[in-house]
């Protein structure tokens, strides 16, 4: 069996502030082996569930977070950035489940570190007229390959909004959100106990593939700042349907997740240091 875990930052064991996932810092550096304990007790649980294959994409700002030298020796690590799935790489290799470890709710909901992408700039994504997270548009190109998600660790918000798009999806909250910048949260062993007993049963529950939609996709993507949504519409087939919103339709979550992160990288160019 092989799974493909997904390994995001902001929903890890003790992550609550920005400099806990801003890469280079200090905070980042010490956290960095919570992240990995996270990602080794989902591999353990894996593993001891029967998994032989176990591969980790690192899904986090520029892709380079997790400390290799301790990552459990039964998984392997896809490590980098420009990748062309992103998040999601890997999901294509045929792996039997797929496992979000660190996740996070969506722009402009609660939850802690909550953003969609890009920290601030974005402050909805709706998919169909629905709020969506990373973690919904992931598993619904997870399903366009044929994958279940299996798996989703985060804080108890996160768990919350898996269960809507992945509801035979195991859950495992590390960590209990008091606001966007705190949370109370288990210790490393507490949580690692958890994420792989989570693990050991998600293989255990018969898969379900999160539902995909035959019309297609209309994301409808908000900003904070008006000049902003000229810019994305640069994308041929964006474009502006108000001050702060654009919108785009796509026959498969593939196309579509591919030019909402071409969107992201056109929008950035337009942010201003201190103004955004
Ligand atoms: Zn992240």
């Amino acid at each position: 069996m092989k799974v493909l875990i997904s390994a995001d930052m902001e929903g890890v064991t003790g992550v609550t502030f920005p400099d806990d996932c801003e890469p280079g810092h200090p905070r980042w550096e010490y956290c960095r082996r919570f992240l990995t304990a996270d990602v080794n007790a989902a591999v353990a649980g894996f593993a001891a569930a029967g998994a032989d294959e176990i591969l980790v994409n690192e899904a986090h700002a520029d892709q380079r977070n997790l400390l290799l030298d301790q990552l459990d020796e039964r998984a392997t690590l896809l490590i980098g950035t420009h990748k062309p799935l992103g998040m999601m790489e890997g999901i294509d290799r045929s792996p039997d489940a797929v496992a979000f470890v660190g996740y996070h709710t969506g722009a402009g909901e609660q939850g802690v570190l909550a953003h969609t992408y890009l920290p601030n700039t974005i402050t909805a994504v709706k998919i169909n007229g629905e709020p969506a997270s990373e973690g919904r548009m992931n598993a619904i190109l997870a399903a366009e390959f044929g994958v279940p998600v299996v798996l989703v660790t985060g804080d108890d918000l996160t768990c919350r909004d898996a269960e809507k798009y992945a509801p035979s999806a195991v859950g495992v909250a590390v960590k209990t959100c008091v606001d966007r910048y705190s949370a109370i949260c288990l210790p490393p062993k507490a949580s690692s106990e958890l994420i792989a007993a989570g693990a050991r049963r998600a293989l255990a529950t018969p898969p379900q593939l999160t539902e995909t939609a035959p019309d297609g996709y209309t994301y409808e993507v908000s900003f904070d700042a008006a000049h902003l949504a000229p810019l994305a519409t640069y994308i041929p087939g964006v474009e502006r349907v108000a001050d702060l919103t654009v919108r785009f339709t796509l026959p498969t979550m593939y196309e579509a997740i591919r030019c909402f992160r071409a969107l992201t990288r056109v929008v950035t160019s337009g942010i201003e240091p201190t103004y955004g």
